[in-house]
């Protein structure tokens, strides 16, 4: 049998990568050339890009535009810059939320976020998980095979928004949760001291995810 020795990973790449995120779509592209030189000039190997870019990537629903991003890796890789290349998953456009606003997060005082900054997700709606599973789709269908792909940067800042969710689509998860956890609602009310304050609960439907309370929550 031929052997073949392993590619290293990342593709490209036999030592330490050096470099960073790089937002080219944040200034004109005649600076462009520019950035490449000066990042010849101090070493760098590798940068991340396209992370904050859907809404540049797909400007309307179902329509792409690639050309940019196209030119961007042509230009890293005549360089010799190796690309970690984001799905842009952590910023969906603002034309998503006005069509699925029940995909912005919840705060555990009930308050829904507004779109303007990174990471308004509620990560259990079914909209948004579809449409950041496509974004995803036609970004790899088109630079898999791109000779500046080094790595695939997947989504960004797990753990944003910061509190989490409590949407009641997320306290269906909840409920799920529990249920694999613990098996059922009785080892719950065990689980939690759910005597206290008369919590007990009857049913895990009647469980909501940890939400602001009046006075001191069950710990
Ligand atoms: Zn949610």
């Amino acid at each position: 049998m031929p052997h073949t020795a392993p590619e290293p990973a990342p593709h490209g790449l036999r030592r330490l990568a050096f470099g960073g995120d790089y937002n080219p779509e944040q200034w004109p592209e005649e600076v462009w050339h520019e950035d490449v030189a000066l990042m010849r000039e101090a070493g760098v190997t590798m940068v991340s890009v396209g992370i904050f870019s859907w809404a540049l990537l797909e400007p309307e629903p179902g329509g792409y535009d690639f050309g940019w991003l196209d030119r961007v890796l042509d230009l890293l890789h005549e360089a010799g810059i190796r690309v970690d290349l984001g799905t842009p998953t952590v910023a969906p456009p603002a034309w998503f939320y006005r069509a699925h606003p029940e995909a912005l997060p919840v705060s555990r005082e009930g308050v829904r976020y507004a779109f303007g900054s990174r990471g308004a997700i509620c990560h259990s709606n079914p909209a948004y998980r579809s449409a950041a599973a496509n974004i995803t789709e036609q970004l790899a269908r088109r630079y898999a095979d791109h000779p500046a792909l080094a790595m695939w940067h997947v989504h960004n800042e797990y753990g944003v928004p910061v509190s989490a969710c409590y949407c009641d689509n997320c306290a269906a998860h909840f409920r799920r949760w529990l249920a694999g956890r613990h098996g059922g609602v009785d080892a719950v009310n065990e689980a939690w001291g759910t005597a206290f304050w008369g919590q007990r609960y009857r049913g895990l439907d009647e469980i909501d995810p940890p939400r602001a309370t009046p006075t001191v929550a069950n710990p």
